[in-house]
């Protein structure tokens, strides 16, 4: 068909399966296995249904004040985001515009390459150390931008802030952008070298620490001229991007400390347990700081212990890709989730072995 010339032509991000039975064990996509905390619970029960005859508020300013305060930032140095695959997107569109390649880890998010490819955008992947970790000296070439998570997915490792802000320090041109999606499970944020670095642009999620990836909430937070030029592009393709419900109980998530920091704890004690249990199995993985591990088998291939699992409804992440294709991305459940999984693991295993 002729008209099929001028349409957009893309390869689009395949997400994890999200798979609906009774009693399966999903551990597939990295959510958070517990609730949102209660504020979040009620103020859903209580919200007005007459409400949502208006527009939502366009500059999310609920969310984006609760979060400045949080953060001790400015409110015109966060940016909220429909998940921060909508504040990633967004800002590919809005910094990434140079003729030089942008530069991200050759194993990494999987959306990275599906954006800049939508965009036209020039690209590089630069391939992780042996341990799969990042080299800040493969960072100084010339290039358009960069973009890796820190801790890196599906790897799960930290790299300690210095080398975040090598690769910072070196690239004062560019934008910068670290995605934290798992920041919250152990790291340490890269907000403080936002004082050093007006190209520095941090970019966090709901979904994965704060038990809300149904709701669609992602922010960003960076120096008032990169927040300005990302407002720019944002009103410029839709005004009202977050709904009326996902602005009121986002902020009731970012009031409980103290619950995120109860549920984040539990998620870290449940994790450092199943690191034990998975190696006294024969598995070995990179040091995840993440909500999940990456772990390979001694003896039997990834691939096979993911159909073994998936036969059981217990649903993990396996990709058959280069580099990564015997190893499973497992997301870290509650402590009766993971008992299950180690335990099928353990018959599966041994039935192998015989
Ligand atoms: C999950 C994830 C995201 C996107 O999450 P949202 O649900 O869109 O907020 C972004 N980056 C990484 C590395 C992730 O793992």
């Amino acid at each position: 068909m002729k008209w099929e010339e001028n349409v957009r032509k893309c390869v689009p991000y395949v997400a994890g399966e999200q798979p609906n039975k009774k009693n399966m064990i999903k551990l597939n996509t990295n959510e958070c296995p517990y609730p949102p905390a209660p504020g979040v619970v009620k103020a859903m029960q209580d919200m007005d249904y007459k409400a949502l005859r208006l527009y939502p508020n366009s500059q999310v300013a609920p969310v984006v004040n609760a979060l400045a305060e949080y953060y001790q930032v400015e409110p015109d140095q966060v940016f909220v985001g429909v998940g921060s695959d909508d504040v990633i997107s967004m800002a590919f569109l809005t910094f990434f515009n140079g003729k030089e390649p942008i530069l991200f880890p050759d194993v990494t998010y999987s959306f990275y390459d599906v954006w800049a490819d939508l965009y036209r955008i020039p690209y590089k992947q630069i391939p992780l150390d042996e341990n799969w970790h990042i080299r800040p000296e493969d960072y100084k070439i010339p290039n358009g931008g960069i973009i890796f998570p820190n801790p890196n997915a599906p790897t799960g490792l930290l790299e300690p802030l210095e080398k975040v802000e090598e690769i910072i320090r070196s690239n004062p041109d560019v934008v910068v952008m670290v995605d934290e999606a798992y920041i919250d499970f152990g790291g340490t944020s890269a907000l403080p070298l936002l004082e050093k670095y007006d190209n520095l642009l941090i970019v966090q999620t709901f979904s994965k620490s704060r038990a809300m990836a149904g709701l669609r909430v992602g922010f960003c937070i960076g120096s008032k001229k990169l927040i300005q030029y990302l407002n720019d592009v944002k009103y410029s393709f839709n005004s009202y991007t977050m709904n009326l419900p996902s602005q009121a109980l986002a902020v009731e998530a970012v009031r409980d400390d103290a619950y995120f920091k109860e549920v984040t704890g539990k998620i870290v004690k449940t994790r450092e347990r199943v690191k034990k249990e998975l190696t006294a199995l024969g598995f070995t993985f990179p040091d995840s700081y993440a909500n999940f591990v990456f772990a390979s088998h001694k003896s039997v291939p990834a691939k096979d212990i993911f159909m073994a699992l998936r036969e059981a409804d217990i649903y993990v992440r396996y990709w058959d890709k280069a580099r990564i294709n015997n190893s499973l991305r497992i997301t870290i459940g509650t402590d009766e989730e993971m008992d299950c999984l180690i335990d099928f693991l353990k018959k599966y295993l041994a039935n192998r072995a015989e």
